[in-house]
């Protein structure tokens, strides 16, 4: 079952040219010096919505949304991640996925159920694993990458400049 940290009801931003809900998942592996939203990086959150609520309010919003967008943390890391986007798919949504590329063999099972796909890129790949605090973080993020492009389904990759990137952690 999925882990949710938030629920946003309505957002004009976060699929192109549609409405859509945001799905925020629980939990990240990875420690950006950045990171906007510290309070979902813990795999278990203290405000965590149950599946079947937000299940709920998307039976309700048919017809007045059109996109479920599964955000982080980081979605990839829930095992629980194609089954409720298949829910999605059945309610009528299309689906999005944010992800910053942490977990690729769950990308190879969710890229089929997935209509467009935002990738951030948290760093040069050079400097990556000293920005996202995670060893093996470059080498994930470029698999996860090249997963994206050989997909076929519509992308966008987000960046942060090297002028923008204040320092993070050491790798662990
Ligand atoms: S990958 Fe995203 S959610 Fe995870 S620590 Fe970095 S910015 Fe935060």
């Amino acid at each position: 079952m999925l882990r949710v940290g938030g629920l946003t009801r309505l957002s004009a931003n976060d699929y192109p040219g549609k409405l859509a809900a945001v799905v925020h998942c629980q939990g990240c592996a990875w420690r950006c010096g950045y990171c906007h939203n510290p309070h979902l990086r813990p795999a278990r959150g203290s405000h965590e919505i149950p599946w079947r609520d937000v299940r709920a309010f998307l039976a309700r919003r048919r017809g007045l949304l059109d996109a479920v967008v599964f955000s982080g943390g980081e979605p990839t890391q829930q095992p629980g991640l194609a089954s409720a986007m298949r829910e999605v798919r059945a309610l009528g949504y299309l689906v999005g996925l944010h992800t910053a590329g942490i977990v690729p063999r769950r990308l190879v099972e969710v890229l089929p159920l997935v209509d467009w796909v935002a990738m951030d890129v948290k760093a040069p790949f050079g400097e990556h694993e000293r920005v996202t605090g995670a060893r093996g973080s470059a080498r994930r993020a470029q698999m996860s990458r090249d997963l994206v492009l050989a997909s076929g389904v519509a992308s966008e990759f987000h960046t942060i400049s090297r002028a923008d990137s204040p320092p993070g952690r050491a790798p662990a």
